[in-house]
């Protein structure tokens, strides 16, 4: 063993004892191990271990371990700790910026035990009423993140979006004339993809350069004539005489769905008229009800669903009773301004353990509309997790089930559940299931929306937006929705405001 890696292991012992909130000292200790070991000029390995004792830093306390790590390349008091820690949290632990004693208060104070967990919490504003975080360190903390799962050899459809559009304003710049587009599993907006793949016709000479991205890229160079079954026959199956949307290449239902629907009766960004379950500064978001009031409104949405998180979600600022009555009071002067927009009262009720609803009735018949959804002690086995949410779509007042694996895609799987019993139970309680657009979630599943459909369960696609800009994300539940064959007059949020209402009010 090299110094550099006896160091790195002292360096690892201290950080893993402070994440563990240990003695300081004790922590300390191998640290300054660490340091010193890393500043020796004699190669440890060839000293002998009478020696050991008068290296700086080391003492008689850490001569046994070190002797032990010479000998074996092991240190049985790291394993012992190691065996105690989340892998997630050692991930965490790697992250530039985040020192053991951070790492500590996310994880206990949190909860979190990955980074897609970490990376989510910054997005929903949860690290900045932390200790000894503000706005800065999570923006730091999120790029960081970022970057590490930009390093990773799977990626998500919208983190390699970018670099496709890229692409292709490249190749418009400097050959206007030729063709190109992207194909595979980027053209059938995979939620996860391993590589990029482009077809660009001939006349492209010299590709962009793409060598500073994680992700392989290959051009595929054809001629015009056969651009378009190049584009086609690289992304599935079939020939293109047979037609079909990119997203549905290679569904198996798309045959099936084929004989029922026609492709213009799929839900297309255009057609959705409203943007349900999304949070402002009363919760957990970023801005306040009014600023995305308005910006919803200029999108040309015709309705806006608020629904912040309920009281038991602490972490998340939820709502008590008083500032919920204060919510609404702000949502009929808005509405009275703003109209015929119209904002939606509805909450996202936590679905606490034994199922229920995060309310009493007397609150719970205020809102207009309600998500409800899992957000704590998400380790449950499928039956556990499958009752507690039936019994919260067989609440009166559930209307959509938000998120309902709580997955997150590259980083949590979710909760096991019994999709078709939970799909049963929301066609039998009339509820709409959520497509959450984040691209990180993207649940339910699309391999569902065909269970869905059949049983004529609606789906409303949510963005679940914590700031104004996270309405963007609900292209990329379409996207979702159109691979499982999602229909609009299937789709919640493509409803009129009229439509919708009369649907609530069921
Ligand atoms: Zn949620
Ligand atoms: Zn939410």
């Amino acid at each position: 063993m090299e110094n550099k890696e006896i160091a790195s292991v002292f360096k690892l012992v201290g950080q893993i004892m402070e994440l563990h909130g240990e003695n300081k000292f004790k922590a300390r200790s191998y640290a300054n191990a660490s340091f010193q070991i890393g500043r020796l000029s004699e190669p440890i390995r060839e000293m002998d271990p009478g020696a050991f004792e008068h290296i700086p830093g080391i003492g008689k306390n850490l001569v046994p371990k070190l002797l032990e790590l010479v000998q074996t390349g092991q240190m049985t008091y790291l394993t012992d700790w190691l065996e105690k820690t989340p892998d997630g949290v050692l991930e965490i632990l790697k992250i530039k910026g985040l020192g053991p004693s951070k790492v500590r208060l996310i994880w206990q104070e949190m909860g979190i035990e990955s980074v897609g967990e970490l990376l989510y919490a910054c997005h929903e504003n949860r690290l900045i009423d932390l200790k000894g975080f503000g706005e800065k360190t999570q923006l730091q903390v999120q790029e960081a993140i970022e970057f590490m799962l930009q390093n990773r050899d799977r990626f998500l459809y919208a983190s390699i979006e970018p670099l496709m559009l890229e692409i292709k304003q490249w190749v418009g710049e400097h050959y206007p004339d030729a063709l190109v587009s992207e194909t595979g599993g980027m053209l059938r907006r995979d939620l996860i993809v391993e590589s990029l793949e482009m077809v660009i016709s001939e006349d492209v000479e010299s590709f962009p350069d793409t060598s500073m991205n994680k992700i392989d890229v290959h051009f595929h160079r054809v001629s015009k004539a056969s651009f378009e079954d190049e584009v086609f026959k690289r992304s599935g199956e079939g020939t293109v005489d047979e037609g079909l949307v990119p997203e549905m290449r290679n569904v198996p239902w798309a045959k099936e769905w084929k004989l029922q629907y026609s492709n213009e009766e799929l839900i297309a960004d255009a057609d959705l008229k409203g943007c349900l379950h999304n949070h402002s500064t009363y919760s957990d978001g970023m801005h306040s009800l009014e600023v995305m009031a308005t910006h919803l409104r200029d999108l040309g949405y015709a309705y806006f669903g608020i629904c912040d998180h309920s009281k038991t979600a602490v972490y998340a600022n939820g709502l008590h009773a008083d500032r919920i009555e204060q919510q609404h009071t702000e949502i009929e002067s808005l509405n009275a301004q703003l109209g015929p927009f119209r904002i939606l009262k509805g909450i996202e009720s936590d679905i606490l353990m034994d199922g229920s609803l995060d309310y009493e009735e007397d609150v719970l018949k205020s809102f207009d509309l309600i998500v409800a959804s899992v957000h704590s002690v998400l380790k449950m086995d499928e039956a556990t997790a499958t009752k507690r949410l039936i019994t919260a779509l067989e609440n009166p007042y559930t209307k959509i089930l938000g998120h309902p694996t709580g997955r997150l895609l590259l980083s949590r799987p979710g909760y096991p559940i019994d999709h078709k019993k939970v799909i049963d139970a929301c066609a039998a309680n009339g509820v709409a299931v959520e497509l959450n657009a984040n691209p990180m979630r993207l649940d339910i599943d699309y391999t569902w929306i065909p269970y869905c459909m059949e049983k004529g369960v609606m789906v409303s696609i949510n963005p679940d937006a914590h700031r104004k800009e996270g309405v963007d994300h609900m292209r990329y539940g379409v996207m979702a929705a159109r691979k499982g064959g999602l229909v609009k007059e299937m789709t919640l949020n493509a409803l009129s405001l009229e439509d919708l209402l009369a649907w609530l009010q069921r």
